[in-house]
């Protein structure tokens, strides 16, 4: 039989890695409660519509890397690409949109049919976070400055800048986007034909493109700026204000467009050099329409997305696990007071490792190795004197405790303090 292998481009979150994801989810999930946000988790699948048309037709996520499959009844359904238009459907279909101002975080695996490599993956996971029903630019700068303290507090914060641009309302959009289809016609040629197609639907997604032909084009392009109306501009201008007296430092980046095309308004990016080609680690922004579009009232948001590979691979390494206590039975008779031992013990805070099988020289070899501070050693003569032998796998000393004592000497020992 061949080897079974996992599917290209999904990998296993062995411990270490997992330590790693955990990590940065549990400092996120922590970061945001300190703003009031709460805790959502939407299904992985949904149906195909719930993100065909808020992502957009001509975005690279709907075009080509949708995992996208009927069920056994024929339902077109979607593996999510992202979580945005998950979140929205989920509050809308729920009745939440009845109590917005919303605040919501997720944690999760998302989908997409990408080319493998690194920090790029078919399943990937995200943290993210939604601000649903707030207008006013103070939300705008809350959910960047949350995604700052988040970087911070993984100690990734040197290593990543702030990249800020505008997409201006809609009426200002529509005026730039004529301003583009001219540009960009006259240089068509030069164009992919993907950006060509971007052409006529939304010529604002030829700036995302990674195509090094489309990027030469993009560099001459008008500029969004000199197409935002003051409503537009005083928005952005707020915005940055926000962030300057938070000192959120940023870079104004006038070719930031974001992937997805429901944004409006302020879009943000955090970026590393870290990391090569992949160094957008977080990256979000306003979408002001996207309620109404997907069925729900006139509400406002605001939220960005991380990955949580590429923010594994920045972080330090966490702290393992606590330091466990072996416990070894010594003959036939002790294993089921070991069992029972080991129960107790957890019952009152300790980390319990039972050695299963092998004498026990072995058993003290792999107490080693999993780190553990302490060994049980638990032989029928001590249980008979209801005791047990207790070592310090640091000094190697050991003495006989009557089982009474044990919690308090297993903590004396586990505090550090000497106990022999
Ligand atoms: P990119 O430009 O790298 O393709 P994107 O614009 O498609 O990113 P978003 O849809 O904004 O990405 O997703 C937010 C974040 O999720 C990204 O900044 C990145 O950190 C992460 N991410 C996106 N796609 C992948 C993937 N295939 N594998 C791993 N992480 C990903
Ligand atoms: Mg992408």
């Amino acid at each position: 039989m061949r080897p079974l292998q996992p599917v290209r481009g999904t990998q296993d979150l062995l411990p270490e890695a997992a330590r790693r994801h955990r990590r940065v989810i549990d400092a996120a999930r922590a970061a945001a409660e300190l703003y009031g946000f709460v805790e959502i988790a939407t299904p992985i699948f949904e149906f195909t519509e719930v993100f065909a048309r808020p992502i957009g037709e001509h975005t690279d996520i709907v075009a080509k890397e949708m995992y996208t499959f009927a069920d056994r009844s024929g339902e077109e359904v979607t593996l999510r690409p992202e979580n945005t238009a998950g979140v929205v459907r989920a509050v809308i279909s729920s009745g939440l949109v009845q109590s917005a101002p919303l605040k919501l975080f997720y944690s999760g695996p998302m989908f997409r049919y990408e080319r493998p490599q690194k920090g790029r993956f078919r399943q990937f996971h995200q943290i993210g976070v939604e601000l649903i029903g707030v207008a006013q630019p103070q939300a705008d700068i809350e959910v960047i400055a949350l995604g700052s303290r988040i970087l911070n507090a993984l100690g990734v914060g040197e290593r990543v800048h702030l990249e800020l641009n505008t997409l201006g309302d809609p009426v200002s959009r529509a005026a730039y986007r004529e301003a583009l289809v001219s540009y960009f016609s006259a240089h068509v040629a030069e164009l992919s034909e993907d950006s060509r197609r971007r052409l006529e639907r939304n010529p604002l997604r030829i700036f995302d493109s990674k195509e090094e032909t489309d990027q030469r084009v993009a560099r001459d392009a008008p500029a969004f700026a000199d197409y935002l109306n003051p409503e537009s501009r005083e928005f952005f201008d707020r915005v940055r204000v926000g962030l300057d007296r938070l000192s959120v430092n940023y870079r104004l980046n006038p070719r930031l467009v974001r992937g997805l095309d429901y944004y409006t308004h302020t879009a943000f990016e955090f970026v590393t050099t870290d990391l090569g080609a992949q160094g957008t680690v977080m990256g979000g922004g306003r979408y002001d329409g996207l309620v109404e579009m997907m069925g729900g009232p006139a509400l406002p948001g605001v939220g960005w997305a991380a990955g949580i590979e590429r923010l594994a691979m920045l972080i330090e390494e966490p702290l393992p696990p606590p330091s466990p206590v072996a416990l070894v039975p010594i003959g036939e008779a002790c294993e089921a007071h070991a069992l029972k031992l080991a129960e107790d013990l957890r019952g009152r805070g300790f980390t319990i490792d039972l050695g299963y099988s092998g004498n026990l020289a072995r058993r003290l070899r792999r107490a080693n190795r999993i780190n553990a501070f302490a060994a049980i050693l638990l032989g029928d003569d001590e249980l008979a004197r209801g005791a047990v032998t207790l070592r310090n796998l640091g000094s190697g000393e050991q003495s006989e405790v009557p089982l009474a004592e044990l919690p308090a000497r297993l903590q004396s020992l586990a505090d550090g303090q000497i106990v022999f």
